[in-house]
Formats: C-alpha cells, sequence, structure tokens
C-alpha cells in the first residue's frame, strides 16, 4: 500500500524534524541521538512505537511515536520484553 508507506515516511520526517529541533533525547536509553550518525546505525535516530503495532498501537499517529536511537529501538523490538527470547546462538 504506497499511500500508507508515504504517510509513514511523513510522519517519521516529521517527528525527526521537531525531535532535532528540540534535541529530544532518545526515549528508551534517555541519551541524545546523533543526528549525524548514518542511517541504520546504533546511535542514529529512529522512530519508536510507544505501543508496538502487535499490540494494537498505531503506526500513524504522531502520539504513538518518539524518538529513539536505532539500536535500542532494534534491541527492544516489537514484542513484550522476555516474551519470546532470542534463540539465536551467536
Ligand atoms: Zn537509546
Amino acid at each position: 500500500m504506497p499511500a500508507k508507506g508515504d504517510t509513514w515516511d511523513r510522519e517519521r520526517a516529521a517527528l525527526r524534524t521537531t525531535a532535532q529541533r528540540s534535541n529530544t533525547p532518545c526515549w528508551i536509553c534517555r541519551q541524545p541521538i546523533d543526528w549525524n550518525a548514518a542511517p541504520r546505525t546504533p546511535r542514529s535516530f529512529s522512530a519508536d512505537h510507544v505501543t508496538p503495532t502487535s499490540l494494537g498501537g498505531d503506526p500513524l499517529r504522531r502520539a504513538n511515536l518518539k524518538p529513539a536511537h536505532y539500536g535500542c529501538n532494534s534491541s527492544r523490538g516489537n514484542t513484550t520484553r522476555g516474551q519470546f527470547p532470542n534463540s539465536r546462538k551467536w
């Protein structure tokens, strides 16, 4: 659904603009976000869903989005912590 993707990109871009302007820290670890970090690196910006979409959170509502590090967002995942332990062995 391209329209949905467009909206998501717009919401994420808007969140980034707002967060960068006020220098909002990562809402998970409370550390500053590196606005110059390359995308998809641990210290870079990502838009995190406060309520995971798998738990009924609205992916497109601004109120359900908060700035987070890409690394924090990834490690938090999309499920309740501990519910699905990572079975991969590194
Ligand atoms: Zn963080």
